[in-house]
Order: structure tokens, then C-alpha cells, then sequence
């Protein structure tokens, strides 16, 4: 059967685009995996308006169960792992094949890899990439957080809780993070930073046991229990023609439109200066409301 709408991605723009086309009553089918995206991956939202303090899964659940009201809404778990473009779009996903008048693209972004020596060999093994998964393995011992902008130092807080230590390491001697999160760091006490510093290598035994660090020029081995990296985000577009894609992120207008007509694009995957849920939700609007606009232009009679 042809959709109006096939949504590529589950996370707060993907759903919120949803809510927008089921109410102005397309056909919309969604394929992602858990609901939520990152979102779930974060523990304390605090810059949600309406909400002093949400936990990522509770906003997932609330965004992604009134959804399930629509009879026009299908969810489906899985994997995309190409789109064709044409006057009816094609995609594939899993061995089926969907098709949709529009598509739009909210498939996120993922934490990019330090790319170092025993970053894989001890990935799960003191190397993480999630603070909410995997700060309880770390009660009481000493970590490592990487990089210096919002995610790092959020997460850096929220294991300071859970953690006796935490050691932030930054390759400048500034952190890019919204200042509140500066100053929560400063003025939390088993927090430590070290400037001007890189990690060069990961070790282990089982699992993680020390760092190598490099404090301008001065290389030496650091213990610690376990390594959080948040050295910035990639786009998850593999599956995306190049031909709308800049290094893998997508431009499109002030309307979520990219270049092909019935492609759109919300969320983190887009080429934007600030990825917030907030942002996501707004760009998830606009390409519902939009999408009507173009399934009416092209199917007048409905
Ligand atoms: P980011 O803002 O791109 O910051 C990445 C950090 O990692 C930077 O400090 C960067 O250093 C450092 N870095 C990059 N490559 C490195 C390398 N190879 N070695 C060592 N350090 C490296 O990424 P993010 O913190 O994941 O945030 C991504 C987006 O999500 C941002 O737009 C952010 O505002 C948003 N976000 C918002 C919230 C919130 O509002 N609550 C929470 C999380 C994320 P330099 O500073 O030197 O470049």
C-alpha cells in the first residue's frame, strides 16, 4: 500500500512530524527503533519547556503513545537501508520494500568515536558512549569523561552522583557547553579537569585500568575504571542518496525541504547550528504541516 508518509526515525522530531500528519489525517508509517532516539539515552531534561525536570524515557513515552491513537498510524521496527527517489518514493527495509508519496528523513545522529588505540578492544569494557546505560557499573570508582561541549559535561554531572571521581578531559583550555553546565562543573566537588589535554591511548587488562594522556607535549598514564567519550555526533545517513547530503548531514529550507520533491529532512540529521530536543520538535512540525501541503498540491482531490 502507498503512504502519504513514511517517517525514517523515531525520535522527538520524527514523532512530533508524525503527530502533525495523523492529525491533518495522512497515511503515515514510521520506522525506527526503540521510540524516543537519543532522547531515551538521557537521564535529567531540564530545557523541555513545561517540565522543571523530565527523564528522557518518560518525554519518549508521552510524545510516542498518543500516536497510537490514530488509526492511520503504523510503527514499524527496523532498519532502512536505502531510498530510492521517484514520483511514488521507495525504500527498503529489512527485505520489504515501502512506498510513500513523501519521505521524511529524522534518522539522527550518533556519538562520533575518539578513534584511538583500545577505543573498540575495550568498547563495553570501560568504554562508553552512554553515561545513563552505563554509570551504574562505575558506583564508587574513578572515570574519564572526554570532550568539552553540552553532552559531555551534562553526562560528566550526572556521574559525578554515581561516581567518587570524574576527571574531565578537554583538548582546549575552554569547554563549549551552555554555561549553566559550566558552572554546575565548577561548583561540583569530585569533578576535576584537566586543559589542553588529549587521550592517546586506551589499557586494559579485562577491562579498562588506565589512559594515556597528552598535557601539552607531557605524555603519561592515567588510572582510571572506565572512559565516557562525547567528542560530537556523525550523521546517521548511510542510507541517504549523496545527492542531498553535505558530509553526510542534509541541508533543506526554512520548510524542512530538501532538494527532491516530497524529501524532507528534521532533527539532528539536518544541517543546523543548534540540536536540542526543543529544535527537533519545532522541525518536526513544520515538515508535518508541510507535507499536507505538498500531498494536497499533488493529490487535490485527496
Ligand atoms: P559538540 O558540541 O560537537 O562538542 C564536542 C566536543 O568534543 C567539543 O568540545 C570538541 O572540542 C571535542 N572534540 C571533538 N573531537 C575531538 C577529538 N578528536 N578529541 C578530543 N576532543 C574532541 O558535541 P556534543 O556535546 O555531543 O553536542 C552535540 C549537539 O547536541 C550540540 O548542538 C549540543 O548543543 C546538543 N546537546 C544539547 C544538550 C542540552 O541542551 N541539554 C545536551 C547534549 C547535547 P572543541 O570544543 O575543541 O571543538
Amino acid at each position: 500500500m502507498i503512504k502519504d508518509l513514511i517517517i525514517i526515525g523515531s525520535g522527538p522530531a520524527g514523532m512530533t512530524a508524525a503527530l502533525y500528519a495523523l492529525r491533518a489525517n495522512l497515511t503515515v508509517t514510521m520506522i525506527g527503533d526503540i521510540p524516543g532516539g537519543q532522547m531515551n539515552n538521557t537521564l535529567e531534561i531540564e530545557n523541555y519547556p513545561g517540565y522543571k525536570l523530565i527523564t528522557g524515557p518518560e518525554l519518549s513515552d508521552l510524545m510516542f503513545e498518543p500516536l497510537n491513537d490514530y488509526p492511520n498510524f503504523e510503527y514499524v521496527y527496523g532498519n532502512v537501508s536505502s531510498i530510492t527517489f521517484d514520483k511514488i518514493h521507495k525504500l527498503e527495509c529489512d527485505g520489504e520494500t515501502y512506498e510513500a508519496k513523501s519521505i521524511i528523513i529524522a534518522s539522527g545522529s550518533t556519538h562520533k568515536h575518539l578513534e584511538v588505540s583500545g577505543e573498540e578492544e575495550f568498547s563495553g569494557k570501560g568504554v562508553s558512549y552512554c553515561a545513563v546505560c552505563d554509570g551504574s557499573f562505575f558506583k564508587n570508582k574513578h572515570v574519564v569523561v572526554v570532550g568539552g561541549g553540552d553532552s559531555a559535561l551534562e553526562e560528566a554531572l550526572y556521574l559525578s552522583n554515581i561516581v567518587d571521581r570524574v576527571t574531565i578531559v578537554h583538548r582546549r583550555n575552554e569547554f563549549r557547553a551552555q554555561p549553566i553546565y559550566q558552572e554546575k562543573v565548577k561548583n561540583t566537588s569530585n569533578i576535576n579537569i584537566k586543559w589542553n589535554t588529549t587521550v592517546e591511548s586506551i589499557h586494559g587488562n579485562n577491562s579498562v585500568t588506565h589512559v594515556k594522556l597528552n598535557e601539552e607535549g607531557n605524555i603519561y598514564d592515567f588510572v582510571t575504571d572506565g572512559i565516557f567519550i562525547y567528542v560530537g555526533m556523525i550523521p546517521n545517513s548511510e542510507f541517504v542518496p549523496e545527492e542531498i547530503t553535505t558530509n553526510g548531514w542534509i541541508k533543506t529550507n526554512e520548510k524542512m525541504e530538501t532538494s527532491i520533491n516530497g524529501i524532507y529532512a528534521i532533527g539532528d540529521i539536518r544541517e543546523k547550528h543548534l540540536r536540542q530536543i526543543t529544535t527537533a520538535v519545532g522541525d518536526g512540525a513544520i515538515a508535518g504541516q508541510e507535507v499536507y501541503n505538498y500531498i494536497t498540491k499533488i493529490n487535490p482531490n485527496g
